[in-house]
């Protein structure tokens, strides 16, 4: 028996541009195989159980080779009744789906293609960009700067220099500078306009735009990263005219995240949502010390203070694992310290008293003061480790029943985290400074430190580092504070 394989272009980035045959293939596949520029939510379109193989590649790293994809093509047609190769785009732009679909042939194994909305169109679009344009030119080209050899040798500037065409490359973003002059030497006018698009029609969409004499310098200021085209042309004009699509103002800022627990973590999403370029690096491993928490400590407790997310989520798990649930809680007073401490404690059905206005452990320990009579117990579920911030406060006026949930352990840090460019690393809590210090040694050359409120700015400086600080102490305090330092504006929308 041999299955359906069908080539589905996925489109060029964003998840709505995949067609209506595209996602019902999608939906029926037994089995995926795909590439990196084919966005994940697609992916999250596909049955139960059905098998997904990544084969993506990245420049000079080659997960599989193409033959190897194409048998693999092959093999997985005898094992399934639907097979989906799903590419970045369309199949057949620069996606080798020519050789893929060549090969199913030759072993007889029958395929289809459903064509995909190509970036080399959709993202100049996105950017406001039309390829065509009555009485500015008359068509375009599409080629892309990477022959077999991996130069721009076979390309025809002199024909490129001499067009009104709108001129796309794709792949080209390495070579860009080389693609300018060439075009600038054959005689195409400096003032041409030309723009690169960047993770086009993604939330990190972010658009440099100049002319043939400058698009080299403004993207290099810009720092894009790949995937880009890039375009030239007198249509690149007409984006004052036909940019629709606000770029976000974190656009492409590069962010190192130091993570105690769980990946993806919650500000991770948060930026890339806004179009950052996140790289989540598992400082902490976190352990539970199970057992810690007692039926007496939480009887004998009048109110229960929480200040970090792990710490809610495990005083939980231990209070179920003690058979116990929210019940036991009822008429202690529920303390906690910011936004996310008040999610957790409604996700497990219940609502925090009191919250300060200032998220910190010195304006949760003022609140407490307020609201308790002198001496009452207070549970206070932690990490393991010295005395923490709130416990000191806390200490001056009530019994403090700390509860030791959960460890940190120190990961090492992936070589690979100190060699990348970030242009900021993001620190939510006092332990994630300690943990990112010991795995990474000290910040990566060039970035600057963010810090979510005063205890973590203060475990910064133990290493003579002055960060930026969020106002609140809170998420959205990080993202205030990073677009406000760090938003990029030249050529945006
Ligand atoms: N088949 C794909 C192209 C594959 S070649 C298509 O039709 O779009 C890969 C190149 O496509 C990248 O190097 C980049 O130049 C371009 N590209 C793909 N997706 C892109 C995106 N979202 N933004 C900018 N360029 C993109």
């Amino acid at each position: 028996m041999k299955g359906l394989v069908s080539l589905v272009g996925a489109g060029p980035g964003d998840p709505g541009l995949l067609t209506v045959k595209g996602l019902a293939c999608l939906q029926e596949a037994d089995c995926v195989v795909y590439d990196r520029l084919a966005s994940p939510e697609l992916l999250a379109c596909t049955k139960p159980g059905c098998e997904l193989i990544y084969v993506g590649k990245q420049a000079g790293n080659h997960t599989m080779r193409q033959e190897e994809i194409s048998l693999l093509l092959v093999q997985k047609a005898g094992q399934y009744e639907r097979v989906v190769r799903l590419k970045g785009g369309d199949v057949y732009v620069f996606g080798r789906g020519g050789e893929e679909a060549a090969c199913l042939r030759e072993h007889g194994v029958p395929f289809q293609v459903v064509p995909g909305v190509t970036s080399a169109v959709a993202g100049p679009a996105y950017a406001g960009i039309p390829v065509t344009h009555r009485g500015v030119a008359r068509g375009f080209r599409v080629m892309t700067a990477h022959d077999r050899d991996g130069g721009l040798a076979q390309l025809d500037f002199a024909a490129m220099a001499r067009t009104e065409d709108t001129l796309v490359f794709l792949m080209g973003l390495s070579l860009l500078e080389e693609i300018t002059s060439r075009l600038l030497a054959a005689g195409k006018p400096p003032q041409t306009p030309a723009a690169v698009i960047s993770s086009a029609t993604l939330p990190g969409q972010k658009t440099a735009a100049g002319t043939l004499a400058d698009i080299a310098e403004k993207t290099r200021e810009a720092c894009l990263p790949s995937p880009a085209l890039i375009v030239v042309g007198q249509t690149v004009s007409l984006r004052d005219t036909l940019a629709f699509r606000r770029e976000s103002p974190l656009s492409g800022l590069r962010v190192l995240l130091p993570c105690v627990g769980e990946v993806p973590s919650r500000l991770g999403n948060l930026l890339r949502e806004r179009g950052a370029s996140v790289t989540e690096l598992a400082v902490c491993a976190i352990r539970e010390l199970p057992g810690a928490l007692t039926k007496e400590a939480v009887a004998g407790a009048e109110a229960a203070a929480f200040t970090s997310r792990n710490g809610a989520e495990y005083f939980f798990r231990q209070l179920y694992a003690l058979g116990l649930d929210a019940r036991a809680l009822s008429g202690k007073l529920l303390a906690a310290v910011g936004p996310g401490t008040v999610e957790k404690l409604r996700e497990h059905g219940l609502q925090a008293d009191c919250v300060p206005q200032e998220h910190t452990a010195q304006g949760l320990a003022q609140l407490l003061r307020q609201k308790l009579r002198p001496g009452a117990a207070v549970l206070y579920p932690k990490v393991k480790g010295p005395a923490l911030p709130l416990e000191r406060e806390l200490a001056g006026f009530a019994q403090v029943k700390a509860v030791e949930l959960y460890e940190n352990l120190p990961l090492p840090a992936p070589a690979r985290a100190a060699e990348e460019e970030f242009q900021a690393v993001a620190f939510t809590s006092a332990s994630a400074v300690r943990s990112a210090m010991a795995s990474l040694g000290g910040l990566p050359r060039g970035a600057r430190a963010v810090s979510i409120g005063p205890r973590t700015s203060a475990a910064l400086a133990e290493y003579a580092i002055a960060p930026i600080q969020s106002k609140t102490s809170d998420l959205q305090g990080m993202i205030q504070i990073l677009e406000e330092e760090f938003a990029w504006t030249s050529g945006n929308e």
